[in-house]
């Protein structure tokens, strides 16, 4: 019997952040990554927007400003194999992981998966702060004004939201 293993694709946001180094050339070497990586396909890049840090106690406009921005993709990785590779690019680009929220020079998170609702020890889906987060929410209506994070409603509403409450 001829099995065809057709492997299925599935669109998946990943949000972008860097507060250490040349923060613009991490981004685009993170962008060059992702788009150069076996089974990833970029759709959209945000613009690149500069946020105040936000540390466990809040924001903390001392610490050195973000670059947050948030990549579409079409991928046939599963969702594990997909934090592994945003894992090893953060590696690459000089990533060390300190204390919580600490200074890093790139963070890469899913933050939605095809819709996906889910959570294992290493992997939620939707992100779980992705909701309360204007430097993911921003960049990611500006790519997609239609989109939907699982479980919370439009992006544009919950931007619209979370900016009417500042
Ligand atoms: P935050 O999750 O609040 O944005 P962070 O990105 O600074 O914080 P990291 O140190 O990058 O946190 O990651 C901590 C752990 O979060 C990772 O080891 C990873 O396994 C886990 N994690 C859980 N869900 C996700 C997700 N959707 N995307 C990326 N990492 C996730
Ligand atoms: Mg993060
Ligand atoms: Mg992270």
């Amino acid at each position: 019997m001829n099995v065809s293993h057709r492997r299925v694709e599935a669109d998946a946001v990943v949000a972008v952040g860097s507060n250490l180094g040349d923060r613009a050339a991490i981004f685009a070497a993170a962008v060059r990554a992702l788009a150069e990586a076996d089974g990833v396909e970029l759709t959209a890049i945000s613009t690149p927007i500069e946020t105040v840090a936000v540390r466990p106690e809040g924001e903390d406009p001392e610490a050195p400003a973000y670059l947050n921005g948030v990549v579409l993709i079409r991928t046939t990785l599963a969702p594990h194999a997909l934090l592994r590779l945003l894992n090893d690019i953060e590696r690459e680009n000089g990533r060390v992981r300190g204390e919580r929220w600490g200074d890093r020079t790139l963070d890469l998170d899913i933050v939605d998966y095809a819709g996906m609702q889910s959570s294992s020890e290493d992997l939620t889906l939707p992100h779980p702060r992705a909701h309360e987060r204007t430097f993911v929410l921003r960049p990611w209506a500006e790519v997609a004004p239609e989109a939907e994070l699982p479980g919370h409603g439009r992006v544009v509403d919950l931007l619209a939201a979370l900016e009417a409450g500042r």
